[in-house]
């Protein structure tokens, strides 16, 4: 049997390997790889996390349902006493006075935090070329892009660099990177996770969610995530375990074949959403065709959106009070600020505050801004419309597979509609996850299925169906 979340957490419980022996085993790998995933590796903290854990078992106590396993955390995310850059200058130097509210479910669940992961600057992008620290490289091929923006979380798990990660998904960063490199990833719906901690680049779009070698391991690190937080004010669901519906079964589930999500992708990507069909349909559930026609214009309406809220959730960042500081004082208050954010911010961030403040000024609002949100609430109309129709719906999660690195980076208009898939579940306001299926030339090939909001039961449900059981 291949080796999964499972067994590895059995083997800790049952004393076939101490949670120090695992760790050892991760950081000895971290240590060795080129992929550059990590940002900052914690190896005294894991270390002493993982003699904790082989303490508490060793004294008969519960060690929590995640005991010994290693996770990595998107350098967007506050671990105390550890840096949280962002993957930008402007914070390189900037260390997080306290643990944002998914840590702190981490540590109580007795996983053994490992370090910060690599990620685009800001969460802004899809192929992980845009951190200040260099980009991350694929673990299936370094010369092809992990995708982005949490390319460290999932070229981890995808390497062998960490069992989970927790990655942030504002329009796909959780699912793309995921499908690039071989990983299962979930954006859970939007209020199930508390955003308490970490850094806002799009708030009404975004949160936290699980990456995870198999279905299994992604249900688990939800469970652990998921959960009203007085912190977070747009929380409100219990936590829930969802592990119990990682099942491989699909009795009864009616599965909605999405045309948008289906038509124009690449050859291998159409091969491998056939096959996830073929295992939905032998494992109980029923095909049936859907359109959701809004789809076609997600992309768009995506980027005004986020580039308006993300230029509101940048200008915090002046030099005053977080990180990087231009030398410029004397000239005064505005040289100052400007020059500090001159310096600090790398190109893709400079374009998204430049035309989200664009979009946003009083005389394009209505054209642009007010616009998008309208046709936001047709997409999310539709989305609910379907979802009655189904209980998922079935489609790719990016429409090729990973790309060489350099190839787009310069091409900000051909990356964002990489996207066309993964927007619309953050416009939305449903939960989708990605799996792989196969692999094509060595390169993964995934399928990404979307749920009812707060569904995440029956998404994790199909997703195993699709994984091929257990
Ligand atoms: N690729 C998208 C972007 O560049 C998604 C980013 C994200 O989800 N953080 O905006």
């Amino acid at each position: 049997m291949v080796e999964g979340t499972r067994e590895w957490l059995e083997g800790v419980h049952n004393g076939s390997v101490t949670a120090a022996e695992r760790v050892e085993g991760l950081l000895e790998t971290i240590k060795v790889s080129e992929l550059n995933a990590y940002i900052t590796v914690d190896e005294r903290g894991a270390r002493a996390a993982a003699v904790a854990i082989d303490k508490t078992i060793a004294a008969g106590r519960d060690p929590g349902p995640m005991a010994g396993l290693g996770i990595s955390l998107k350098d967007n995310i506050a671990v105390r006493g550890l840096q949280m850059t962002c993957a930008s200058r402007m914070l390189a130097d900037y260390v997080a006075p306290y643990d944002a509210t998914v840590t702190k479910h981490i540590r109580d669940a007795g996983a053994i935090i490992l370090g910060k992961a690599n990620m685009d600057e800001f969460a802004c992008g899809s192929s992980g070329e845009t951190s200040a620290f260099g980009p991350t490289l694929n673990p299936r091929d370094p010369k092809r892009v992990p995708g982005g923006s949490s390319s460290g979380s999932c070229a981890s798990v995808g390497g062998g660099l960490a069992d989970l990660s927790v990655g942030t998904d504002t329009g796909g960063s959780i699912r793309c990177p995921a499908a690039f490199c071989g990983a299962v990833g979930i954006k859970p719906t939007y209020g199930l996770v508390s955003r308490y901690g970490m850094s806002d680049m799009a708030m009404s779009l975004e949160g936290p969610g699980p990456v995870a070698s198999d279905v299994f391991g992604a249900a688990l690190l939800l469970s652990v995530l998921s959960g009203a937080d007085p912190a977070d004010c747009v929380t409100s669901e219990p936590g829930t375990d969802y592990t119990t519906a990682a099942t491989g079964d699909a009795d009864g589930l009616r599965v909605g074949l999405v045309k948008e999500f289906i038509d124009g992708v690449d050859a291998p990507i159409a091969r491998a959403i056939k096959k996830a069909g073929r295992r939905l349909e032998k494992a109980g559930a029923e095909l049936v065709e859907l359109t959701i026609p809004s789809v076609r214009y997600a992309v768009p309406m995506y980027y005004v959106v986020m580039f308006s809220e993300f230029s509101s959730a940048m200008a915090k960042f002046d030099g005053f009070r977080y990180g990087h500081r231009g030398d410029a004082d004397l000239d005064g208050l505005e040289v100052s600020v400007s020059r500090t954010r001159s310096q600090a911010f790398g190109r893709e961030v400079k374009r998204r505050v430049l035309l989200g403040t664009y979009v946003t000024m009083r005389e394009h609002r209505d054209a642009w801004y007010t616009r998008a949100l309208r046709a936001r609430s047709v997409l999310r109309q539709e989305f609910l419309d379907r979802l009655e129709k189904a209980d998922v719906l079935l489609g790719a999660t990016m429409p090729c597979l990973p790309w060489k690195l350099g190839e787009l980076v310069d091409d900000p208009v051909s990356m964002y509609l990489m996207d066309v898939m993964t927007v619309s579940a953050n416009l939305a306001g449903v939960c989708a996850g990605t799996v792989p299926v196969g692999e094509h030339k060595g390169l993964p090939t995934a399928v990404q299925l979307h749920g009812r909001p707060f569904d995440e039961g029956t998404l994790v449900r199909a997703m195993s169906a699709v994984e091929g059981g257990r």
